[in-house]
């Protein structure tokens, strides 16, 4: 079935010049750009994206990391596209990510992963519905 997901290129992986590379790797797995903005989160705005993660010991280093440059915000669709973007993604901790992975390739730690992923359809479609009003959505 022919679904959709969400995937932010994250501040360090835009300051780092690697927004064409990443989006490279998605467009040659196999995933179509159905939406796609660049944009700046605010704290409060990073807060509410990752509110799921504000009890966890990170998440003040979370917020100020994805509140410090711009994002590319991007709607995705492919086959089966949540699991197979969390497989392109690669681990959280980019130690741990395997080869030909996106974080392999452009992340540099734990925190600044060079991208998000969603994890479900469900929150796939949230945190679209986050940056994109359905006029957006192609
Ligand atoms: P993901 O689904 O692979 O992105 O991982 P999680 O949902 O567990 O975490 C969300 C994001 O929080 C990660 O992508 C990282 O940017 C950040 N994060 C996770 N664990 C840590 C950590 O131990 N330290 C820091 N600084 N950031 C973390």
């Amino acid at each position: 079935m022919t679904n959709r997901t969400f995937t932010m290129i994250k501040p360090d992986a835009t300051q780092n010049g690697n927004t064409g590379g990443i989006l490279e790797m998605i467009n040659a797995a196999g995933f179509r750009i159905v939406a796609m903005k660049m944009t700046h989160l605010s704290e409060t705005k990073a807060g509410e994206f990752y509110a799921v993660h504000k009890e966890r010991p990170f998440f003040g280093e979370l917020v100020t990391f994805m509140s410090r440059g711009a994002i590319t915000a991007v709607i995705l669709e492919k086959e089966n596209a949540v699991e197979d973007f969390r497989k392109l993604i690669g681990a959280t901790n980019p130690a741990q990510a395997e080869e030909g992975t996106i974080r392999k390739k452009y992340a540099t730690s734990i925190g600044e992963n060079a991208v998000h992923g969603s994890d479900s359809d469900e929150n796939a479609a949230i945190e679209g519905d986050f940056f994109f009003s359905k006029l957006e959505q192609f």
